[in-house]
Formats: C-alpha cells, structure tokens, sequence
C-alpha cells in the first residue's frame, strides 16, 4: 500500500533563497522539456532525454540527476493523453528521489539539492509521520504551499495478510456518535460536537461581518476545526481497528459510493461532516491494512429500518433518531447499534461469499492516501 508522509521544512532565508530558486529553475526547465516534446512530438523517456539533456543542463543549471527529473515529470505529464501541450506553474512542486534528495529521519534533517548546492535543512512531523517515514521509498515531492514548503515522501507499507476472520464488527457512523459498533460501544462525538458548535457559532459571526481580517480569522478556523476532527479520528480508528484484531473479526463499514441519501436538518449539512465521515473511513481501512484487518464494504440502505433479529424491514420499526423497536418481534436497541448490527450482517455475507462485494473492490483498489475532499450525500443514520 502506498501512504504519502509529510513533512515542513524549516529552512533559513538563505535556504529558503535556494528553494524558491530551484523550484524556479526546474519547473522552467519542464516547460522548456514540454515545448520540445510536443514540438518534435517525442514523448518517450529516453529518446526525449537525448534531445535535451546537455542544452537543458547548461542553460538551467541543473544537476544531472535533476535533468532526468524534470524530464520524468514531463514524460509523465504526458502519459495520461497527448492532445494538449503540457505546462508547468513557476512555484509548482518539484520531484526529488534518493540521488538528490537523502533523510537523516533521527536528526530530522534532509540534505536536499538546490541551485545552490547541497543544503542540510531540518524538517517537523508529528510521531505519525515520523512513523512512516520508516518506510519511506522511492521519490518525495518538494511543494511550496502557503509560503511554506513541505515534502511528500512516498511511503510503501507491506501489508501483513489479511487472517481468516471469525466474525465481523460492523461500524455506524454517526454524528451525534462518530461511530457505534456491533458490540454496542459508543465512540462519542460529544466532545467533537461540542468545538464544532463552538466554532459554528463564532463562524456565523465573522460571515456577518465580512471584513478581510474576519475572512482571514474565517480560513483559519476551519483549519483548527479540521485539525481537531482529524485527531479524534486517528483515536476512534485506532480504537476499532485494535478491538476488530483482539477478537479475530473483520470490520463491515458501509459503502461510501452507495452512501444513504436521507433528509437532513440544515444545521447538519455540513461540508464538515462529510470530510470528517470521509476522513474517518480512510483512517480505518489504512489502519486495519497495516494490522492485517480485513475490511468489506457494505450496501447500506435500510440498514438502520431492518430488524436484525427477524428481517421485517419498516420505516416504523425506527420512531425516531436514536430509537429502533421492531414492529413484527419486538427486538430493541439503540438505533445506532442496530444499524452496526446490520452492517455486521451484511459484511458476514460478503466474507463468505466473496462476489458479493463488488463495490468492494472498486473501492479496495482505490483509497486516496491524503484525505481528499468529495462532496457526498452524507446523512444522519438512515
Ligand atoms: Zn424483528
């Protein structure tokens, strides 16, 4: 599996001077590349390489290792199709690997190649990334974002094998509760609610006013908003995964593509919701990969309205947000562990007949390694 670590560089104005210039330097030197390639129509690695490689050099004084780079990168820029000629931004980022590019993770210093030479730059993670970069391989993106520079390094994780499974939790996700599983516990949100309240009230402020300082506080906010939200993640994820291991069981989560589609009360609406539902499915499935905990993926309709007992399945069986009581045999709970039950149900089916999940898959193949913002048809539990 492919994660991405990241990490900020603190470097001094000097070092600083150096980036920017290189960054300057190498994303010339693609559109310079590009220009060639699409002029000769020569998209190849190699014989593109041949066509430039000394006039690049030279006249954007570039390493060797960064001519092979930068023509990588406009080889790749074109792989995807060649209709349209290929640009590159002044400040875009940039693509080192292990030739020009070397850790020392333990000193938390990188020596990076610039224009203006070899520069041993510190860099800040959290433990997390820190973590990662164990395994880091392979090549790592210089990117200036917000007046800071970062790197992405690739990150490949070898994945133990999933176990055979036993049994399978199956996770709600709420939002009055972040998740609820099978076995009936409550990872609650309501601490997590409680900021976002807080920092709803205080945005609804700064929306009136509409100064540029509030737009600016405004930016800010949701960045902290989303920081916190990240956090709690890390710990609900962490929380389950654990748990599905200890017991020997797979984790039944529901569908993303097919995510329920139910009417929801405008203050719930929020697009911090759904990045947060989002964020909260990726951290498990990578987190459950790296323990070797299997993960299926769900249809969720009607899992909150079938009794898990008896099947009937009714709109009735569930009288209000937190209430489920089957109307044929009666069987009660917590609407939220009903809705897990169901997905525990279900995920126990898709281990034992494995063509059951084909959105499975498609979504196995494809889990975004940075969290990724997609508007969804998020709902309260349906
Ligand atoms: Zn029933």
């Amino acid at each position: 599996m492919k994660l991405t670590a990241k990490v900020k560089l603190l470097p001094t104005p000097e070092g600083r001077a150096y980036l920017l210039e290189t960054m300057r330097r190498f994303n010339a030197a693609c559109n310079y590349i590009s220009d060639l390639a699409w002029n000769t129509r020569t998209f190849k690695q190699v014989p593109l390489h041949h066509l430039h490689y000394h006039t690049t050099k030279e006249r954007f004084g570039l390493s060797a290792q960064m001519v092979v780079r930068a023509n990588a990168r406009v080889v790749d820029a074109y792989g995807l199709d060649r209709r349209t000629k290929r640009s590159f931004r002044e400040l875009g980022a940039i693509t080192y690997d292990d030739r020009v590019l070397s850790w020392k993770v333990h000193a938390s210093t990188v020596s990076i190649w610039t224009t203006g030479g070899r520069q041993t730059i510190p860099f800040v993670c959290g433990a997390y990334q820190r973590k990662l970069l164990e395994t880091r391989q392979g090549e790592t993106d210089l990117a200036l974002v917000r007046g800071e520079f970062y790197l992405f390094a690739t990150v490949n994780l070898e994945e133990p094998d999933p176990a055979e499974v036993e049994g399978v939790l199956g996770v709600d996700l709420g939002i009055v509760n972040i998740a609820t599983d099978s076995d009936g516990e409550v990872y609650s949100g309501a601490h997590l609610n409680n900021v976002r309240h807080r920092y709803r009230r205080l945005r609804s402020k700064l929306q009136r006013k509409a100064t540029k300082g509030a737009k600016r506080l405004l930016k800010r906010l949701s960045g902290k908003e989303r920081g916190f939200a990240n956090g709690v993640n890390h710990v609900v994820s962490r929380r389950i995964v654990e748990k599905a291991k200890r017991t020997n069981r797979a984790i039944a989560l529901e569908n993303l593509g097919g995510i329920r589609r139910v009417r929801v009360r405008r203050p719930q609406r929020s697009t911090l919701h759904t990045w947060a539902f989002r964020d909260l499915t990726q951290k498990l499935v990578y987190k459950a990969r790296r323990a070797g905990v299997r993960v299926v993926f769900v249809d969720p309709r009607g899992s909150s309205r079938e009794c898990p007992r008896c099947g009937h399945t009714e709109k009735a069986n569930r009288p209000d947000q937190s209430t489920f009581q089957c109307r044929v045999c009666g069987f009660a709970g917590h609407a939220d562990k009903v809705a897990a039950l169901n997905l525990s149900v279900r995920g126990w089916a898709a281990v034992n007949l494995p063509n059951v999940g084909e959105a499975n898959r498609a979504l196995h193949g494809s889990v975004p390694t940075s969290p990724v913002q997609t508007p969804l048809g998020v709902g309260q539990g349906s």
